[in-house]
């Protein structure tokens, strides 16, 4: 598969913006090149619109080449950057699964780019395709099921169909399944997402990753704002990979917690099914989802109703917390 016959043809002929900080970037004592104040403090350069430093971290984090990542203002600039790079507004489709992610959908809406969904089967698995499209998003742990996808099921999809297959792997920390980083090389077609939001801790920063054979993410660049990733969250990123130690303990301490509280969670009448997670989230079957949604919140405690959603009927979304704050959640639990 030739990548650059899926792009669109406005952007395999656009010519980039050129920054200042792209036509330079060495090292030099006097910058005047940029408009910037340079009588000002810290912040007063243009940050690197290639983010240099923090790639090679996240590379090395992930196991892949710098030059192989494409970083963003969260995974939410990456999903809108695939339909701008691929999609033809008005005239290409993708392939959605629901129950899913919604910024995928309305990433497309706001792109104008067509919708085919095929849902998921029953225990939340892909189910047999029998349509084309230029783009799919596979989702996996999925938001808002919390199961994996079977990754023979992936890769069969990757290898079958004629477009770009988008992996979301925002929650493959927490699970036992692999990622498909290591078949980017194999498969021209596969962009993997991932994110600093979710295990690593960092949701407030906005840094997503997109992890693809370099000839694709060229394509990201092309297209993507200059400055698109701050000065203060590529500083923020790397330090947040300086702690290995702490990254481990905390997807360690939430799986942990995530096992209790199916325990916990299971032993409470109102709860009806509590689903299979590999993510940090449950998605929790129970009786008459609006009203203990309601009840939770009475007490103070957040949950995301998800009952209006397909396949989701009196189903909540309920993150791992603290151990302090998954205690308060099953005391209320238990009493309704
Ligand atoms: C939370 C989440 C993300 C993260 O999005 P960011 O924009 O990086 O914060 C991506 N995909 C899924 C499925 C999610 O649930």
């Amino acid at each position: 598969m030739k990548i650059s016959e899926l792009v669109r043809k406005n952007i395999l002929s656009l010519k980039p913006y050129a920054s200042a900080r792209d036509e330079f970037s060495g090292e030099a004592d006097i910058f005047l090149d940029a408009n910037e104040n340079s009588l000002a403090g810290k912040y007063k350069r243009y940050p690197d619109p290639l983010q240099r430093d923090l790639k090679k971290s996240v590379a090395s984090f992930i196991g892949v080449k710098p030059e192989q990542l494409f970083l963003g203002n969260g995974s939410d600039e990456a999903i809108d950057l695939l339909y701008r790079v691929f999609c033809e507004p008005g005239q290409d489709s993708v392939l959605l699964f629901p129950p899913t992610y919604g910024m995928y959908a309305v990433s497309a809406e706001i792109n104008n780019v067509r919708i085919i969904n095929q849902p998921l089967t029953e225990n939340f698995q892909l189910p047999a395709i029998n349509s084309k499209a230029k783009l799919a998003f596979l989702c996996s742990p999925n938001n808002p099921t919390g199961n994996d996808l079977s990754r023979d099921g992936m890769i069969k999809f990757i290898r079958e169909f004629p477009g770009i297959v988008a992996v979301d792997e925002a929650y493959i920390h927490f699970s036992d399944q692999p990622s498909l980083v290591s078949e980017i090389e194999k498969y021209p077609n596969l962009v993997v997402l991932q994110t600093f939001s979710k295990a690593i801790g960092m949701a407030g920063i906005r840094l997503g990753i997109a992890i693809a054979n370099e000839e694709l993410i060229n394509f990201f660049n092309k297209v993507k704002p200059p400055y698109n990733v701050s000065a203060l969250t590529q500083e923020a990123g790397l330090t947040a990979l300086q702690d290995m130690g702490w990254f481990r303990n905390t997807v360690k301490d939430i799986k942990e917690s995530r096992e209790l509280l199916v325990k916990q969670l299971g032993s409470c009448p109102v709860v009806e099914q509590i689903y299979p997670s590999s993510a940090n989230f449950h998605l929790v079957k129970v009786k008459g989802a609006k009203k203990v949604y309601k009840k939770l919140i009475e007490e103070g405690i957040v949950v995301r109703d998800r009952s209006g959603v397909l396949l989701c009927d009196e189903c909540l979304r309920i993150t791992v917390g603290t151990p302090k704050e998954n205690q308060l959640l099953v005391n209320i639990m238990a009493q309704i």
